[in-house]
């Protein structure tokens, strides 16, 4: 049995660093989280909280603040690009996966996690440029040239993991020739033309884009796009690359008249080059591991990036509260085991962008799980990757 309180540090406040905070220290651990912006920037994006993370999020006490403003979808409406003919839906009550689907501005979900840590244990402007593990400790480096010590640590710091690079190694992003166009602007400019009462796929041959509201008022429409074009000098994902609206409505111009008219109201986009990794041979090296797109980096055609991220905060405490912050190692080992089967195959459906296409594919082992009670020793629900 340790003989003090755990410390962790988690690097990165991203959705999955401040809901590992919020988890960890329910579970009676001292968190400290790094984060390398000096401050937190409201992105124009939305995002979808399906039912697998939102019990993650009731269970850290923020599901009644997001239900408040977010909109509530009535279904997943599958669509054909064109002709709008429906392919699939799957109405979404709460009923059905003992919890809500919510759509939501980023910004507000980011609002929301960061209020579930205190003020003072989240450190922005500290850059991690280096890790040494010593005597039961780690030892994080700064780019200021500052230094902190803590009994573990949490690499929660994105797709481009500095935390990564340092315990597993380097390697390439891939990138298939996949743009993100996506904006957030104001349902007034849409002259009073309704886009319906659920999140809405439109699938083109070679191209989709998803819409939906952001608000519980209805008052932001949200789109975001993939579309084939070449790189362009789109090294990183970025959330500030600009894109632009003619070429974007020139892309959709073969796609049903409700998509034309989203396209024809916005005024302006970004573009996020859509970049994928390959699963990682592991996800921890001594006290140090990874969580959310740091390990398990997925397209967004699932919308199941953030939420993976949030799902694997509830199981890492879970693990950690199981050993009393006494095997920390074990801890991550049986944290890996539980949940790399599903992240693997989540990102190797949504890389396919396969997901809820057509048909009636079982649904129920995505949105059914249950991050808080599902069972610790064997791995969490997966179905066969596609
Ligand atoms: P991030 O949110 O990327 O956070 C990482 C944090 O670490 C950042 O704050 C970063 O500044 C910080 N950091 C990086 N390096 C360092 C360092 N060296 N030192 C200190 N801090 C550092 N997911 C969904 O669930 N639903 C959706 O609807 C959805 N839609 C999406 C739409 C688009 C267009 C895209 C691109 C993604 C979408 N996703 C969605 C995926 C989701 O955005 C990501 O999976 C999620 O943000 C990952 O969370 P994270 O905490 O692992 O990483």
């Amino acid at each position: 049995m340790p003989d003090h309180q755990l410390s962790i540090a988690i690097v990165g406040a991203g959705m999955g660093g401040l809901a590992a905070a919020a988890t960890l220290r329910q579970v009676g651990i001292d968190v400290q989280v790094y984060e390398q912006a000096a401050r937190f920037a409201r992105i124009g994006a939305g995002i979808q909280m399906m039912p697998n993370s939102m019990k993650v999020l009731r269970g850290i006490g923020i599901e009644q603040r997001l239900r408040e403003f977010s909109f509530a979808p009535y279904s997943h409406l599958n669509r054909v690009g064109d002709t709008g003919e429906v392919t699939r839906e799957l109405p979404m009550p709460e009923s059905l996966y003992n919890a809500p689907y919510l759509c939501m501005h980023r910004g507000d979900l980011h609002d929301a996690l960061l209020a579930t840590v205190p003020a003072n244990s989240v450190h922005t402007a500290k850059k991690l440029v280096g890790l040494d593990q010593a005597k039961g400790h780690v030892t994080l480096t700064f780019a200021d040239g500052s230094r902190t010590t803590a009994d573990a640590v949490i690499g929660a710091d994105g797709v481009h993991s500095t935390v990564r690079d340092l315990i597993i190694g380097r390697d390439e992003p891939v990138h298939k020739g996949r743009i993100a166009y996506r904006a957030v602007f104001p349902s007034a400019l849409m002259n009073g033309k309704d886009i319906g009462h659920s999140r809405t796929k439109w699938w083109g041959t070679d191209r989709h884009i998803v819409i939906y509201y952001t608000t519980r008022a209805r008052n932001e429409v949200y789109f975001v796009t993939s579309v084939p074009e070449p790189f362009e000098g789109l090294t990183r994902e970025s959330w500030s690359a600009t894109g632009d609206m003619s070429q974007l409505r020139a892309a959709y111009e073969d796609f049903h008249e409700e998509v034309r008219a989203v396209l024809a109201a916005c005024p302006d986009c970004h573009k996020w080059a859509i970049l994928e990794r390959e699963p990682l041979p592991r996800w921890s090296n001594g006290r140090v591991a990874l969580l959310g797109d740091a390990c398990h980096p997925m397209t967004p055609y699932m919308a199941q990036g953030a939420a993976t991220s949030i799902e694997d905060a509830a199981v890492l405490a879970r693990c950690l509260q199981a050993v009393d912050g006494a095997d920390v190692e074990g801890a991550f080992a049986r944290y890996e085991a539980h949940r790399k089967p599903r992240t693997t195959v989540i990102q190797a459906i949504s890389s396919a962008n396969t997901w809820m296409r057509e048909g009636s594919g079982d649904t129920s082992w995505l949105y059914g799980y249950d991050a808080w009670t599902a069972p610790l020793d064997e791995p969490a629900a997966h179905a066969a990757a596609a």
